[in-house]
């Protein structure tokens, strides 16, 4: 490709960024015009000169040639963020297969209000001596409009715009020559809205209860023990010598990873440098945010998608015009238009939550490398237990290994954990979920007055009715999966929000016989009612924790200490800091390991490390129990020992084996369609497109089915390749996205493409 022609959009900030405008390239820019540039073009009839972005070069003309117009040119010191983002997007779009529309809405904002008229102030800004002989000049002559703004300045500076000229009745004609001599300055005051404030109000303020996060107290900062210092000292050092680098910051549960990236902030901020800091979910983590905000006040701002569009597009402005160096959000805070980003955190970065699930379906730490890379800034990722894949990348020095192996807390330790297998509890006759020994330390602790987690895996331990005669399970009618069973006896599709009534007959056989099956959250809670009436149970699941602030104050009543038992799934393990839980009880460890994908075994490890990780953070020391049907398994029997090395190594070895992520990449393919027939053929004639280009070493494995079959009315499909190099998947993708295009049969069938993917489709 030479880049004949450019597709150039005007106004990145509009809602239309789908709107481009294609240009001719001249010969003289062919070769050094670039994706993401800014350029000179006419525009419109009367051909003005106006300035836009290069978003994509392309050989083929989408229109007639000859009324192409020509690019006047390339816009000197044009490389802003927002270009920046641009050409990250391209990437993006080449990388995941999306289109560039797609790809520009993700990383770039959306005006989608019109802001009101800016609010406008005069400031005086000249030195004394000059607005003394701007005084004494104003009376010599006469100017009694200049009089009456310098004495209202004299008494106030800066004074509102409006304000002024209203009361005082200034035209600009007045203000213009006191601009040029440099006396006083006309500036847009932008009042943006700060989401940390508003969520400081919330919890303080509103409740009228005394808040787990005390403001008014500031916490000393803690001095950095050893091995937190040399993980900063490293990366700080190599900083300031201009090394920028991938740093694989590994430390257990509770071992001060926090402190370590605050110190790694206050350097780069130091070095007028921007940070952005990703974290998983921002509703799960508000403490985390909130030790942020203690430490760097209001240079920090945060991004989340249950902020308002305008709250939004107010935090991107603050990026970009340098209000704020740090922001914080999960993965699309990676878009953030920073134009000095010297440094980007990626904390608990094996968390699912840092692949999209919509097109493109980038990975955030992929593409926070490539930002990285364009920015030149460095890039950590933080976690007590890393992705196969970042672990692998450091063993291979592809990444800097750093390692925190103490918990941070002189007093603190890591808590002991007891494995307890519950085929032995049935065969004593015990038919509870709680085994009897978590019974036993639930009760002890229940005296002591400490606190006890229980966590219970969400999926896979859904509540769901089946027939005892027939044997069917109650499924959607809309999506491949059964129906959850909520205590108010209501049926509901986690999938679509389909919700009936609990039938009293089979809707298959008709029979009387059908029944609950399986333990959920609420049965739970309803079992630790029972067993220690006396204590003060929490639950937190979807259906607690549904609306605004809900997780925010389930988990701070905990942190209060208004309750003895807190109850809930994967949410209650991510990164919380609760000093008086002693006691975690994992009900039940197997069922991730039933998960029908390669990355079972590394899922089930990272939750029970996370969950086991909560007990002993404060000054007593913590147990668990980990509740189990395959106590030999070595994910579970590594989580209880909080051993990272020992499973990495047992599990590195099963994916050599069988040629799983990440010692070979694999590619996702995945196709969805209302008439099944036609997907079908379509999937079919895919495969057939990947047999036929006859890649040597390629590995391919469908179509088959998806692990959810059918959802909200659509089949779904999918298709595997594997092989040892990336670059030949990135090339089959490429070939297949060209047949499709010119093939007519394939606009109603939705396709996506998935590297490694994390969990099934
Ligand atoms: P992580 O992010 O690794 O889970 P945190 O940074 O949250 O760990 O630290 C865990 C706890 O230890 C927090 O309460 C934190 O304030 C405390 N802490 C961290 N570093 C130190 C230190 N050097 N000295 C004393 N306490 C520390
Ligand atoms: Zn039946
Ligand atoms: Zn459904």
């Amino acid at each position: 490709m030479t880049g004949l022609y450019a597709n150039v959009i005007i106004d990145i900030s509009h809602e239309s960024v789908d709107k481009t405008f294609q240009y001719r390239v001249p010969e003289k820019l062919r070769g050094t015009l670039k994706v993401g540039q800014q350029v000179y073009i006419p525009f419109g009839a009367g051909s003005r000169r106006r300035k836009g972005y290069v978003v994509e070069l392309t050989d083929e003309p989408e229109y007639d040639v000859a009324k192409l117009k020509e690019i006047e040119g390339i816009v000197e010191h044009s490389v802003t963020a927002q270009s920046q983002l641009i050409w990250l997007a391209w990437w993006m779009k080449e990388r995941y297969g999306s289109t560039m529309n797609q790809a520009l809405k993700t990383v770039l904002p959306v005006k989608q209000k019109i802001k009101e008229a800016p609010k406008r102030q005069i400031r005086l800004i000249g030195e004394k001596e000059a607005f003394r002989e701007a005084v004494d000049l104003a009376e010599r002559r006469g100017y009694k409009a200049r009089l009456r703004l310098f004495c209202l300045l004299k008494e106030k500076n800066p004074v509102p715009y409006d304000q002024a000229m209203n009361r005082l009745n200034l035209t600009p004609a007045v203000l213009k020559p006191l601009e040029e001599a440099g006396l006083i300055r006309v500036e847009i005051v932008e009042k943006y809205r700060n989401p940390l404030l508003e969520m400081k109000r919330l919890l303080t303020g509103e409740t009228g209860r005394a808040s787990a996060m005390d403001f008014s107290e500031s916490s000393p900062i803690p001095v950095l023990n050893e091995e937190q210092q040399a993980a900063a000292y490293r990366i700080c050092r190599e900083y300031d010598r201009g090394i920028r680098a991938t740093y694989l910051l590994h430390g257990i549960t509770g071992s001060g990873k926090t402190e370590v990236y605050m110190e790694l902030i206050r350097h780069v901020v130091e070095k007028k440098k921007q940070v952005i800091l990703l974290i998983p979910e921002i509703s799960l983590t508000w403490q985390t945010v909130m030790r942020f905000y203690k430490r760097f006040g209001n240079r920090v701002s945060l991004l989340h998608s249950r902020m308002s569009p305008g709250e939004r597009y107010d935090q991107y402005e603050r990026a970009r015009t340098g209000d704020i160096d740090i922001m914080i959000g999960p993965r699309s805070a990676l878009f953030a238009p920073f134009e000095r980003l010297g440094l980007i955190i990626i904390d608990e970065e094996h968390e699912n939550a840092y692949q999209s699930e919509l097109s493109p379906r980038y990975d955030a730490r992929e593409t926070a490398k490539e930002r990285a890379r364009i920015n030149q800034a460095s890039l950590i990722l933080g976690s007590a237990t890393p992705s196969l894949e970042s672990y692998t990348k450091a063993v291979l020095g592809e990444y800097i290994l750093l390692k925190l192996t103490r918990r941070a807390k002189a007093s603190a330790a890591l808590p002991q954990a007891e494995i307890v297998d519950l085929r032995e509890e049935l065969k004593a006759g015990n038919r509870s979920i709680f085994s009897r020994r978590l019974k036993e330390l639930m009760e002890d602790r229940l005296k002591k007055g400490e606190q006890t987690m229980l966590f219970i895996n969400r999926r896979g331990y859904a509540n769901f009715v089946s027939c005892r005669s027939c044997g069917e399970a109650i499924r959607c009618p809309h999506c491949d999966v059964t129906l959850t069973l909520h205590k108010d006896g209501r049926l509901m599709c986690h999938y679509c929000g389909h919700t009936v009534m609990q039938p009293k007959l089979c809707p298959s056989c008709g029979s009387a016989y059908i029944a609950p099956f399986g333990t959920g959250t609420q049965k739970i809670e309803e079992m630790a009612v029972k067993m220690f009436p006396q204590a003060r149970i929490l639950r937190m699941d979807l259906d607690t924790t549904s609306k605004k602030g809900g997780h925010q104050e389930i988990l701070s009543a905990f942190a209060r200490g208004e309750a003895d038992i807190l109850i809930g799934t994967q949410m209650i393990v991510k990164g919380h800091d609760f000093p008086d839980v002693t006691l975690v009880g994992i009900v039940a460890a197997d069922i991730s390991l039933y998960a029908s994908d390669y990355r079972a075994a590394e899922r089930t490890f990272q939750l029970l490390t996370q969950a086991v990780g909560r007990a002993g953070r404060g000054s007593k020391a913590g147990e668990a129990v980990i509740q189990t049907y395959m106590p030999e398994h070595y994910s579970i029997q590594t989580a209880a020992k909080q051993d990272y090395d020992a499973f990495y190594e047992q599990e590195i070895l099963y994916r050599e084996l069988m040629g799983y992520p990440p010692v070979d990449e694999m590619l996702g393919i995945y196709l969805s369609g209302k008439d099944l027939e036609k997907l079908e053929s379509c999937a079919e004639q895919l495969a057939e497109w990947i047999r036929n280009a006859h890649v040597e070493g390629l590995c391919l494995i469908g179509p088959a089915d998806a692990a959810l079959a059918r959802k909200n009315d659509s089949y779904r499909k999918v298709i595997y390749m594997k092989h040892e190099k990336k670059i030949i998947l990135l090339k089959i993708k490429k070939l297949l996205e060209q047949q499709i295009a010119g093939t007519d049969n394939w606009n109603d069938i939705f396709i996506q493409f998935d590297y490694n993917p994390l969990q099934a489709y």
